[in-house]
C-alpha cells in the first residue's frame, strides 16, 4: 500500500464536483481516497489560457503501482475530458501524480516526483494543505519549505540556451537584457548565480534533443525546460514560468 499525491487541475468550466468525481471513478478495491484538499482558483498563466483555473490536490492510498495508478488517471481523464469535450473544450481535467510516498520513478511514461511539482505555486498551494510534511525525496525538503522558498524575492535562477539556432551571441545578449528589464524579480546570471532557485534550459524547437518536455537531462527536479521558436517566444515563455513561479 503507497500512499500517492496526485494533483488535479482544469479551466473552461471544471468543478470541484468534476474532481470528486474523478476521484470516485479513480477509487476502487484497490485505491482509496483518503483525503482532497480544498479547490483553489488560480489566475490563468499566459494570455491565451483563458478563464481562471481551479486546482486541488488528493491523497489516495493504493495497492497499484505508481505506472499502474497513472494509467487509471489517464483513463478517468479521457473518460471526462471526452464527455465534456463538446460543452468545455479541451482539458477540463489535468491529473498529475506528484509524489509516490517518497519513492522515485523515471521512465518514458512517468517521472515522479512530478519535475514541476516544486515550482508550480498554483500546485503547491493545495499540495501543501494536506501533504506538506511530506518529503521530496529528491530535493530532500518538506512541500512546505519548497513553498515557502517560492516567496522569496528577487528569484535566481541560471538560463541556459543553445545559441546556434537561435541566433548570434549578439542577439542572445540582446535577450538577456531585455529579460532582466521585463522580469525585474528574477535575478538573472550565469555561473555567478550561487544557491540558485532554477536552472532554465531553452531549446529551440528545430534543436529536437528533447522530443517530449519531461525528458530532460540531470538534475531534472530543478530544471526547467523551455521549447521555443525564438528569442521573443522565449521571452513570452519566460514572463509565463515567472507569473507560474509567482502564482
Ligand atoms: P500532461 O498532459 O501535460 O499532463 O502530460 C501527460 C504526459 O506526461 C503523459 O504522457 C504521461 O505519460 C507523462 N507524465 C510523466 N510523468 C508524469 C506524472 N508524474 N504525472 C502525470 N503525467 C506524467
Amino acid at each position: 500500500m503507497v500512499h500517492y499525491l496526485i494533483a488535479m487541475g482544469g479551466n473552461l468550466g471544471a468543478s470541484a464536483s468534476l474532481f470528486q468525481e474523478a476521484l470516485q471513478k479513480l477509487s476502487g478495491p484497490e485505491t482509496v481516497l483518503r483525503q482532497m484538499s480544498q479547490v483553489f482558483r488560480t489566475a490563468p498563466v499566459g494570455a491565451s489560457a483563458g478563464e481562471e483555473f481551479l486546482n486541488a490536490a488528493a491523497i489516495v492510498a493504493s495497492e497499484l503501482s505508481a505506472a499502474d495508478l497513472l494509467r487509471s488517471m489517464q483513463a478517468v481523464e479521457d473518460i471526462l475530458g471526452r464527455q465534456r469535450a463538446v460543452r468545455w473544450g479541451p482539458r477540463t481535467l489535468d491529473l498529475d501524480l506528484l509524489l509516490a510516498g517518497e519513492t522515485v520513478v523515471e521512465t518514458a511514461e512517468l517521472i515522479v516526483p512530478h519535475p514541476a511539482l516544486w515550482y508550480r505555486s498554483f500546485v503547491l498551494s493545495s499540495a501543501v494543505e494536506i501533504a506538506g510534511d511530506w518529503q521530496h525525496p529528491l530535493l530532500g525538503s518538506p512541500l512546505s519549505a519548497l513553498q515557502d522558498r517560492l516567496q522569496e524575492s528577487p528569484i535566481k535562477i541560471s538560463l541556459e540556451f543553445c545559441t546556434s539556432d537561435l541566433g548570434n551571441d549578439h542577439a542572445a545578449a540582446v535577450f538577456v537584457e531585455d529579460l532582466r528589464t521585463k522580469i525585474p524579480e528574477i535575478a538573472w546570471g550565469g555561473d555567478a548565480v550561487e544557491e540558485e532557485f532554477a536552472r532554465v534550459q531553452i531549446f529551440s524547437a528545430s534543436a529536437e534533443q528533447l522530443p517530449y518536455s519531461y525528458r530532460i537531462p540531470l538534475p531534472r527536479t530543478r530544471t526547467i525546460p523551455l521549447f521555443v521558436r525564438d528569442y521573443a517566444d522565449a521571452m513570452v515563455q519566460l514572463e509565463q514560468l515567472s507569473i507560474a513561479i509567482r502564482g
